[in-house]
């Protein structure tokens, strides 16, 4: 098969062969370099390229073009190729038209000429865009094939496994194909086991370990040394922050994630509002860019590998892991996170991130503006919740189990007389209608009268509380009665070190109340449930623990 192909298109020769000759350089062994020298010869090459089932995966054109401009060569051609990143080559002058793009979502980025010198200007752009094309194309292939069902979780955790480190895969669905069906089951004794993961080289897995698959996979899930400055304990967007921190300030440090890198951030499908990315990213997609810069920095990252405790030992932290073994280091930072409690209704688990939303999805009101909305839940976030959709929403239907409110009086007070707020007490959701990706309504019921109706509504968010996934740390450090870990001030009781602690200094900022063990993150008392709340608190935690070693 063809490489894929990297089309430049600028009327100006000389700016044409300067760039495709940069081009060349960086990119030719791995892409095809396409120039043309206007917008309707680079739509003749693209309908060619079409013809011969052959793919482009970066578009770079010059915005002044005669007859077509490249915003509307791009327009065209994105139709054809939708997958394929989209750059402007401007001048000063075009720099609003290239940003009003960017919110149309019909421009990646936008580079300026003169881009001298390319290793600075160009290669590191287009590199990242060919980096993140690479990751979403799906290309046809002959690899690992993953036969489960939409109902089965196991089937999700396998899949999001694959995606969530960019193996690819092809998805077959054991409830649209009586032959795999057939396949599966006599694999699994004549039952349905879920999911079956076929390997080309022969190899079948029948319900799966995440641990057998990353092993397969050739992802690393042991240690490579035993001992280490820091070891920190998850990998969503706080444990990888604060990776990137430390192995950037030499801090020899190793990851554990239990799954698969990106937390509760990989379910996120855009975070809109990340510090330096206009047109939103995927969680996936920033967990994916966390990876590839804490290991450029040296962090030495395990999938599938749990933390089961941490116990002292002198000076020393030991992090006990779930296969038994023991990893020494000198510093412990928790980035455990949370887990959002769950509805448990059939057909929910389809509809996640397409319609169901948990914990903070504030981003997503706006895709709903002047449409129904449910708010499931009634404490604080819930009500904060709905105050916020209420701006976007045509109606918000607050679902809550009890008869009362159990959040501040000025928020009950605020919901009572929003017009655009209904609370239904005593209410429970029951069922949720639609096809898979694409909520249409629920169903409640009333759990007093018994009564069942159905209401229509695009989107459901979910705040019935986080947990703090802390349970390794239970015993050994302060945790608030809600099972939060409290660090730094938060220790403090009346202005006083907490109990035991054995410094004549104050705990560090996020530090527990045990030397040398950090947290950061949703695991955290005090945090807001933010992506960026957790990667800044990385960076922090860094600084501290930073002082910490250089105090032993
Ligand atoms: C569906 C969804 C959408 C969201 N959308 C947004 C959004 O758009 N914008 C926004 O700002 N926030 C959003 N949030 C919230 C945001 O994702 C979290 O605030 C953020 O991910 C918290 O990061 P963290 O690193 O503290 O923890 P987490 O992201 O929860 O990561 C913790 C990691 O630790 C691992 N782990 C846990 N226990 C162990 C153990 N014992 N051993 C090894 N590993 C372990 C877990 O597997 C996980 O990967 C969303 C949350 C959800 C659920």
């Amino acid at each position: 098969m063809a490489s894929p192909a990297i089309m430049v298109i600028d009327d100006d020769t000389e700016v044409l062969n300067a760039v495709e000759r940069d081009l060349r350089e960086k990119f030719g062994r791995d892409y095809r370099i396409v120039k043309a020298a206007s917008g309707a010869s680079a739509l003749e090459a693209v309908h060619e390229l079409q013809r011969r089932d052959e793919v482009v995966a970066l578009f770079l054109t010059d915005q002044r073009m005669p007859q077509m401009t490249g915003l509307q060569l791009l327009e065209t051609a994105r139709e054809i190729y939708p997958d394929a990143k989209r750059v402007l080559l401007t001048a000063y002058a075009d720099t609003e038209v290239a940003i009003s793009s960017i919110n149309k979502l019909l421009l990646d980025y936008y580079l300026m000429k003169p881009w001298d010198p390319p290793e600075d200007n160009l290669y590191p752009v287009l590199e990242e865009l060919l980096e993140d094309w690479r990751a979403n194309v799906k290309p046809s292939f002959e690899g690992i094939r993953v036969a489960g069902a939409l109902w089965s979780p196991r089937s999700h955790e396998v899949k999001d496994f694959f995606a969530r480190h960019q193996i690819p895969y092809q998805w077959l669905d054991v409830d649209r194909d009586e032959q795999v069906r057939a396949q599966v089951e006599s694999r699994s004794g004549g039952k349905l086991r879920l999911p079956v993961v076929f390997y080309p080289d022969g190899t079948i897995l029948v319900e799966p370990e995440i641990r057998d698959l990353a092993e397969k996979s050739g992802l690393p899930t042991r240690a490579s040394m035993p001992f280490y400055d820091l070891v920190i304990v998850g990998a969503g967007p706080g444990g990888l922050a604060s990776a990137v921190y430390a192995a950037s300030s030499g801090i020899r440090c190793l990851v554990l994630e239990r799954q698969a890198p990106g937390g509760q951030a990989g379910n996120s499908p855009k975070i809109e509002n990340y510090l330096g990315f206009p047109n939103g990213l995927s969680g996936m997609d920033l967990a994916r860019r966390a990876v590839t810069q804490a290991k450029r920095f040296g962090a030495e990252i395990l999938s599938a590998q749990s933390a089961t405790g941490v116990r002292l030992q002198d000076n020393y932290r030991v992090v006990t892991l779930l296969d038994g073994s023991e990893i020494l280091c000198k510093a412990v930072l928790i980035a455990t996170g949370a887990s959002f409690r769950r509805l448990e209704i059939p057909g929910i688990e389809e509809l996640i991130s397409a319609g169901v939303y948990y914990g903070a999805a504030y981003t997503e009101a706006a895709y709903y503006q002047d449409r129904p909305v449910f708010v499931v839940g009634g404490a604080n976030s819930a009500g904060q919740g709905a105050m916020f959709l209420s701006r976007f929403a045509s109606k918000v239907t607050m679902l809550i189990r009890r008869d009362t409110q159990w959040s501040s009086r000025y928020l009950v007070d605020a919901l009572g007389t929003n017009p655009k707020i209904e609370r239904l007490f005593n209410t429970e959701v029951v069922g949720v209608l639609g096809k898979p990706g694409n909520l249409e309504g629920i169903t409640v019921l009333n759990n007093i009268t018994q009564e069942k109706k159905t209401l229509p509504g695009a989107a459901m968010f979910i705040f019935i509380g986080a947990q703090p996934q802390s349970d390794i740390l239970r015993g050994l450090v302060a945790l608030d009665e809600n099972g939060f870990i409290l660090t730094g001030r938060d220790l403090m009781q009346a202005g006083k070190y907490p109990p035991g602690w054995p410094l004549d200094r104050d705990p560090y900022i996020l530090e527990t109340s045990v030397p040398g063990i950090f947290a950061v993150g949703d695991v955290r008392f005090g945090t807001n449930h933010r992506v960026a709340t957790a990667a800044s608190e990385g960076a922090v935690a860094i600084a501290a623990i930073e002082s910490y070693l250089n105090s032993l």
